[in-house]
């Protein structure tokens, strides 16, 4: 959906004043406003149009901006707060603009005492948990393919006997009569510049609205207790250390119907017995024997897949790189499967017998096994790892 000018919204003039601005919205508000207009739909979006255009044009910086740029400046993220005021409920409408809502000109007795006079309005009820953070560590196996975890979290969890409500019965409930069950006070101090109102949260019901007269027993009115779930997490291939999944709403659940916090799942990489991780890569060191670099054989290397037939070619340098294509991970978000590299070591043994060595001695001075006369053959370095650069 398109958005309308600013200004358009407001009715005012591109160089609309402060005051113009301030006096067109509140226009705007008061014909719209959600008290007065219960249930009328096109009145809701046409308060949250002029309360966003308002909100946009009263701010010097965005001003600017949407006047250079028009509603592109928004970007994704919006003006600071959200890309629009579509999904604002109404009450933090009212209290960003508390200076209009919270004046004794709009206040309470201007929308039919809805805002006053006892009646809880829908504030979110309670307060809200906390994250919970655990770390989960995988094979590279498991990474390797992606996995299923089931995760035991010790948490608090919604109390059962309350269902979250922290009171024995649903009746127990009582509206605070310090803030009326509006859930802040409000102080309206008038100086020589004009009124000012503050508002803050209700410190007797902590900003709820309601105190609970008998508070559950289970729970002592938390609406929540110490307990364990168990959580399934589908963990994608491909996922490194230090890379976390967010479950929302599996953290710590909210006192009194206050909404619960995430689960943060912190990825952790255990070492393998065999392989190295290089991206998406596996590295595994192979050590030859002499006889097998020379003359060449087929061996078997572990994979992340089990075993796997690898052919040695006679003439095998140390250093050589072997590549299993796409025997490594599978990328995250489908990027691509790696490889497993076989990084061939040679192992020259320290200690021989005297008919070894003296085989050794005897071919010491052979054309085979003078260094010169390899790379002359063009087996040096580059054309040894040419199937990796390649
Ligand atoms: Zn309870
Ligand atoms: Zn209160």
């Amino acid at each position: 959906m398109s958005k309308r000018d600013y200004y358009e919204v407001l009715g005012v003039a591109k160089g609309a004043s402060e005051a113009e601005l301030k006096k067109a919205y509140r226009k705007l508000a008061m014909k719209y406003h959600p008290d007065r207009n219960k249930g009328d739909d096109e009145a809701a979006k046409k308060f949250k149009e002029a309360s966003e255009a308002y909100e946009v044009l009263r701010d010097p910086a965005k001003r600017q901006q949407y006047d250079q740029f028009g509603h592109a400046a928004a970007g994704a993220g919006g003006f600071g707060g959200g890309a629009g005021f579509d999904d604002v409920p109404f009450e933090d409408i009212f209290s960003r603009f508390s200076d209009i809502f919270g004046s004794d000109m709009f206040g309470g007795d201007a929308f039919g005492g809805a805002r006053t006079g006892g009646s809880r309005r829908s504030r979110s009820a309670g307060q809200p948990g906390s994250d919970l953070k655990i770390n989960v560590a995988l094979t590279l196996e498991e990474i390797a393919f992606g996995t299923e975890k089931t995760l035991k979290i010790r948490k608090q969890t919604q109390c059962s006997s309350c269902k979250g409500t922290g009171a024995k019965t649903d009746s127990d409930f009582q509206t605070c009569s310090t803030c009326d069950g509006i859930g802040e006070v409000r102080q309206v101090s008038r100086t020589m510049f004009g009124q000012f109102v503050n508002v803050q949260p209700c410190p007797t019901c902590q900003g709820e609205g309601r105190i609970i007269k008998n508070k559950c027993a289970e729970c002592h009115g938390e609406g929540r207790v110490k307990g364990e779930e168990t959580i399934k997490v589908t963990i994608p291939a491909g996922v490194s250390n230090g890379n976390y999944i967010t479950l929302r709403g599996n953290g710590n659940a909210g006192a009194r119907g206050g909404s619960p916090g995430d689960l943060i799942v912190l990825i952790q990489e255990k070492e393998h017995e065999y392989f190295e991780r290089d991206g998406n890569n596996v590295i595994y060191d192979l050590d030859l024997s002499i006889p097998d670099a020379v003359l060449g054989t087929d061996i078997q290397v572990p994979t992340l897949k089990g075993k796997a037939k690898v052919k040695i070619d006679a003439g095998t340098q140390p250093g050589k790189l072997l590549r299993m294509k796409e025997k490594g991970i599978q990328g995250l978000n489908q990027s691509g499967t790696g490889d497993q590299i076989i990084r061939v070591n040679v192992f020259i043994p320290d200690s021989l017998t005297a008919d070894e060595k003296a085989w050794f001695s005897n071919h010491a001075d052979s054309d085979s096994f003078d260094p010169k006369h390899k790379e002359q053959d063009g087996k040096g370095f580059f054309s040894r790892v040419k199937d990796v650069f390649q």
